[in-house]
């Protein structure tokens, strides 16, 4: 029986194995992945791919050093079209999915996303560097496709597990790292080699509620069994969307005032939904004026206009 988790945004986790070159990422979102979907609506395969792709991105920003934003983005000819999810290097997430009418019931994931890409995408805030990994959609799941990208872009070893439903998301990441040169390097590498042939198919054994619910100790007990692991405190992980009230009032007054007056004669107020998060931000016929009169700028609080 798995214990329902208490409340919280999400959590990610490193551990190790203390006697070999195996490292791995726990995680679980709760709150963070039900705040990110408050203006969406998904049926339920979409949400679960797009819960799952979210946990991803962020399994996928923990192996990496960087400053900036992580981008997984699955492009196919399925019924879903697009699907983006985001994160930073501070764990922060957003994601949409675009999709085709009248998805219903229980559908696979190769019938989700069709044949298409998976590209991952790393863009770095200081040096405005831009790294962008792209493989075929091959394999059952997103986890297959993920270990698949690991396996050509990364090159190292790679088992992933991956689980989401409306209230919360979980994942596991393990993977192998390359071990030290030199003779005494490679009789370990041997004996490390037969841990991880050992532990990998564990990974893909995990059941779902053990991985959306269960606490990470529970997880690792059965990814690492009988060997010494060590599990290091969490980071937190939490929903922002990068829309704003200001942006949306730049984005308006760009229009200008007669655009702006003629959608407001026709349907008496102003909407602009987010594209991403899907917040909607509503503009009525005084708001519209305040954006042309320089009476209220919410992109410039202290102008003196
Ligand atoms: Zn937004």
């Amino acid at each position: 029986m798995v214990e329902v988790p208490a409340g919280g945004d999400g959590e990610l986790r490193r551990f190790i194995l203390e006697r070999h070159p195996v490292r791995g990422f726990w995680i679980r979102l709760d709150g963070a992945w039900r705040e990110m979907r408050r203006h969406q609506r998904y049926p339920s395969p979409v949400e679960a791919l797009l819960g799952e792709a979210v946990t991803a991105s962020l399994l996928l920003a923990a192996t990496l050093k960087f400053h900036g934003t992580l981008t997984l983005q699955l492009a196919g000819d399925g019924l879903v079209n697009l699907l983006v999810a985001q994160c930073t290097h501070e764990f922060v997430i957003r994601a949409v999915a675009r999709f085709d009418d009248g998805i219903d019931g229980a559908i696979a994931f190769r019938q989700l996303v069709g044949d298409g890409r998976l590209t991952v995408t790393i863009e770095a805030e200081e040096r405005s560097a831009r790294y962008q990994g792209i493989v075929a959609l091959a394999g059952a799941t997103l986890a297959e496709c993920l270990e698949n990208y690991f396996a050509t872009s990364e090159q190292l070893p790679t088992r992933i597990a991956l689980a989401a439903d409306s209230v919360s998301t979980g994942g596991v990441l393990l993977q192998k790292l390359p071990a030290a040169a030199g003779a005494q390097g490679e009789a370990l590498a041997a004996v490390s080699q037969h841990v991880w042939e050992d532990l990998q198919p564990r990974v893909a054994t995990l059941d779902a509620s053990l991985l959306r619910l269960g606490p990470a100790e529970q997880v690792l007990q059965r990814v690492c069994g009988e060997h010494d692991c060590r599990l290091f405190q969490g980071s937190p992980v939490r929903f922002a969307c990068r829309c704003s009230e200001g942006r949306v009032a730049g984005l308006l007054r760009s229009l200008g005032p007669d655009e702006m007056r003629s959608i407001l004669a026709e349907q008496g107020a102003v909407t602009v939904t987010c594209e991403f998060c899907g917040r909607p931000y509503r503009f009525d016929a005084i708001d519209v004026e305040r954006l042309f009169t320089g009476g209220a700028n919410p992109e410039a609080p202290h102008s003196l206009n």
